[in-house]
């Protein structure tokens, strides 16, 4: 199967001469999900951030289905859909409003058939009309997934997708990511839950102080290393 994502030897010095990436090198298949485990400051949203245009690479290169992120970052960009940490919006806007606004900003055409799908996907179809300020927190979660499929992306990015959610949520989002790859979208997630990536991941890849230090098949990966291995790799 050919990979929809590759990064290429890459490395991230911030300006504060911290180095963040150290030669990262990663290939994600089509259709799978890939779970990249890590402790705090391993990384993650870094790599996250440069895979998707935000933040400039010192070395190396991404390439979205071919295209190069940097050199050609409409096509690649449109490619992507990220769903980050926290929403960052109009409060007091409509959900109908705010996910329509965000397939604008990569120029497609208004489409009010595919918003409909993606709102009913996400049971946030009975909320179109209602001001994103009354929506509960498991809504507004579903609603950052909205805003990422807004302009039908192939690959998405979930940035800690459970973090500070309670248990029953937590389930929630696990069963819906599911669902999306059943759909054809290829999931990429970052998450410091060992159990997460084990509950939803096909392949694992575990960040340490920037560096990916292991890739390997789920079942591969707990049968080598098991919990408490893995827990003392999170470490
Ligand atoms: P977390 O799980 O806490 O979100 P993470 O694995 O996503 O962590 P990053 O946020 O990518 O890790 O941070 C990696 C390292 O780079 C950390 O040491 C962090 O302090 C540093 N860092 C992140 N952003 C910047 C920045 N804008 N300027 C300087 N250093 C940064």
């Amino acid at each position: 199967m050919h990979d929809v994502l590759t990064v290429s030897g890459l490395y991230k010095t911030y300006a504060s001469g911290h180095d963040a990436l150290k030669n990262i090198n990663l290939s994600i298949r089509r259709g799978e999900i890939f779970a990249l485990l890590g402790p705090n400051g391993a990384g993650k949203t870094t790599l996250i951030s440069i895979v998707c245009g935000i933040v400039n690479p010192s070395q190396g290169s991404v390439r979205v289905d071919g295209h190069d992120i940097v050199r050609d970052y409409r096509a690649a960009r449109a490619l992507i859909g990220l769903v980050p940490q926290e929403l960052t919006t109009d409060a007091f806007e409509s959900v109908w409003g705010s996910v329509s606004f965000s397939r604008g900003l990569f120029g497609r055409p208004p489409d009010p058939a595919h918003i409909e799908k993606v709102l009913k996907a996400l049971s946030l179809w009975e909320k179109k009309d209602s001001k994103i300020i009354t929506l509960s927190g498991g809504m507004k979660r579903r609603l950052l997934i909205a805003k990422a499929l807004s302009h039908e992306p192939q690959i998405l990015f979930l940035d800690e997708p459970t973090a500070g959610v309670d248990v029953n949520l937590r389930r929630d989002m696990w069963q819906l990511v599911r669902a999306l790859r059943d759909t054809g979208v290829t999931i990429i997630l970052t998450t410091h839950y060992i159990d997460e990536a084990e509950e939803m991941a096909d392949r694992i890849g575990i960040i340490r102080k920037g560096e990916i230090i292991l890739v390997e098949d789920k079942a591969e990966l707990m049968r080598k290393l098991g919990r408490k291995q893995l827990t003392l790799q999170l470490q």
